[in-house]
């Protein structure tokens, strides 16, 4: 299966797809990296806030699979932001990760309270400088947040992972994105399971023979977001991955759309620091 991939505003490539490791417990992490790589995952979604970027970093070493053909994502904690302080948290992500570098390293959330984000992606900057982490971005950012970072005048973003699934599509913050030429990453975007029962949802996988989560994750891709769901069950790690083999109709897909209510499953990035 060739999962395709899209090119980032400083000229990378990022596959389209991956696998989320949030809520991963610390000790199942490397089964089920592992499962996601033998399925044939290639970008894995972590953060130093998961607690299992070893176990990630177990997986990967294990598999044997080059370094190239993998693409892996972490993110800074907002206890670490900083300039200093967003360096020598990358060193120690790497560390555990076991790896001399990142394809992209996120500061996580902007925690506007204590305007510390703007010099944690200074300190980002200067990652990508060294070389520790290829590309660099955000993660749950607003416009105002976006607009500030750009500027600065350095490096602009190159993706903003949001929440969005059905239920939330953020729209406004998708035309911010856009707006600086910075790709979006859903995160949630199964919205945790919750979606699998509205009748746009099972209307499009009956269509297609498909199950529910596939025929949400048709729904991300066919609309150019990048996206990795995160399962801890085998059968469904490779179910989710089977998902390049049909395509929904544009009124399956204004269907899903039409599903959109403003809710949340996470907090609202203005308030949480
Ligand atoms: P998700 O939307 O991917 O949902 C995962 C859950 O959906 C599973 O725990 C399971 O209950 C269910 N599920 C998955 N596949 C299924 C299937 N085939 N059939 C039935 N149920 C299925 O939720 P998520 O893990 O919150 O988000 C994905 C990834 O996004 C995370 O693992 C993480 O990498 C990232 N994320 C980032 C942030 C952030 O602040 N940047 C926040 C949340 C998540």
């Amino acid at each position: 299966t060739a999962v395709p991939t899209v090119t980032l505003n400083d000229g990378t490539e990022i596959p389209q797809f991956g696998f989320g490791v949030w809520q991963v417990p610390a000790e199942d992490a490397e089964r089920v990296v592992s499962k996601a790589l033998e399925v044939g995952y290639r970008h894995i979604d972590t953060a130093a806030v998961y607690g299992n970027e070893e176990g990630v970093g177990r997986a990967i070493a294990a598999s044997g699979i080059p370094r190239d053909e993998l693409y892996v994502t972490t993110k800074l904690w907002v206890s670490d932001f900083g300039r200093a302080e967003a360096r020598a948290a990358m060193e120690t992500s790497l560390e555990k990760l076991g790896l001399d570098r990142v394809d992209l390293y996120l500061t996580h959330w902007p925690a506007p309270a204590t305007d510390q984000y703007l010099r944690a992606w200074e300190g980002l900057e200067d990652i990508a400088e060294a070389g520790l982490s290829t590309s660099i971005g955000v993660s749950n950012h607003l416009e105002e947040h976006l607009d500030r970072i750009v500027a600065l005048g350095g490096r602009t973003p190159a993706v903003n992972q949001i929440e969005i699934h059905p239920y939330l599509q953020q729209r406004e913050v998708v035309e911010a994105n856009q707006k600086h030429g910075i790709a979006t990453e859903a995160w949630s975007p199964l919205a945790q399971g919750q979606v699998f029962d509205e009748s746009a949802v099972r209307a499009a996988a009956e269509a297609h023979g498909v199950t529910p989560a596939q025929a949400v994750i048709r729904w991300h891709l066919q609309q150019d977001r990048i996206l990795f769901p995160k399962s801890v069950t085998d059968e469904r790690i490779a179910a989710n991955f089977d998902v390049f083999g049909f395509e929904l109709t544009d009124a399956e897909l204004e269907a899903i759309d039409g599903l959109e209510k403003g809710g949340r499953l996470g907090p609202n990035p203005a308030e949480f620091n």
